[in-house]
């Protein structure tokens, strides 16, 4: 059956290449390419930009973001069982798509960019969550890249949008909001990865602010947000305990109760609260 590149179906590149899943590299195939090409649509604009793609696996979505007219693709992926698949790709598209066999915690892929440069992944699951830490904090910040578009669990989407007062509300949905402007722009079923995992999945689409949101000091904010929700449950003048001696009135001064919990403040009062610790 022809496809919308030409290129055989996924299915027959994975037969063909013999690239049975390994649970131990998260992987998860997409191998419907018209929904490929919805996910890399969601990355915006790509044709004057160099996409970086981490663990492209059989290729389903760096076809996507291929036929979607991206300037240039670098693609990151560990397993070397998938570079004759990937290699195919290049060849129908010359000089566009650039494959990396390397582990993406390792490399600095701006040697190989030239920007402006969008992130769009199908991550695996097991280093999507440090990926976007790392992505969202020095040195990786301020940040090489305009926009990432990125699968994740449906619950870790949900932690990184997540608004006060939801049970999801933490250490991720602050980074992501004070750095960045964090949105769902799709929800995935089991049934549409190869094989299935156990859950739903989400495409969270994430913009770089120029400034983050309120002023304070990332060490500060970082080690108060810590500190505040290693025990979530507990008012915060008990989990902040021995911050500072006076950290009550630091957190009145902050618009906080000492008798609040971590879940329900808000990014601008962690923000106050972090510049007030960090006050003589
Ligand atoms: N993008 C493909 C798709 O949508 O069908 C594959 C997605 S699969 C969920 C995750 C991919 O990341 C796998 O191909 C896996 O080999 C690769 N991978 C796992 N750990 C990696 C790492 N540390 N660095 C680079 N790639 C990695």
């Amino acid at each position: 059956m022809a496809t919308i590149d030409g290129l055989p179906p996924l299915r027959e590149v994975i037969a063909t290449h013999g690239l049975a899943a390994k649970k131990s590299l998260g992987q998860n195939f997409l191998l419907d390419l018209n929904l490929t090409a919805k996910i890399a649509r969601q990355a915006g604009e790509l044709s004057d930009c160099d996409v970086l793609e981490i663990g492209p696996g059989p290729g389903g979505l760096t076809r996507g973001l291929l036929a979607e007219g991206a300037r240039r693709v670098l693609a990151v992926e560990k397993d070397a069982r998938c570079l004759p698949a990937l290699a195919e790709i290049s060849d129908a598209y010359p000089d566009r798509l650039q494959v990396i066999n390397a582990d993406a915690l390792q490399l600095d892929p701006l040697e190989h960019l030239t920007p402006p440069i969008r992130v769009a992944a199908n991550l695996p699951y097991n280093v999507g969550t440090e990926l976007l830490v790392r992505w969202l904090t020095p040195p990786q910040w301020p940040p090489y890249w305009q926009s990432l578009t990125l699968m994740f669990q449906r619950e870790v989407a949900d932690r990184i949008v997540a608004r006060p007062g939801s049970k999801t509300y933490g250490r991720l949905s602050l980074l992501a909001s004070w750095r960045a402007e964090a949105r769902i722009v799709m929800t995935l079923p089991p049934e549409a990865f190869t094989p299935p995992p156990k859950i739903s999945s989400a495409v969270v689409h994430i913009t770089a602010l120029p400034e983050p949101r309120y002023p304070a000091d990332p060490k500060v904010l970082e080690q108060v947000i810590a500190r505040a929700f290693n025990q979530r449950r507990k008012m915060l003048r008990a989990a902040l305990k021995g911050l500072k001696p006076d950290i009550e009135d630091r957190l009145i001064a902050s618009g906080i109760k000492p008798t609040d919990r971590a879940e329900t403040v808000k990014l601008e009062q962690f923000c106050a609260l972090a510049r007030a610790v960090a006050a003589p």
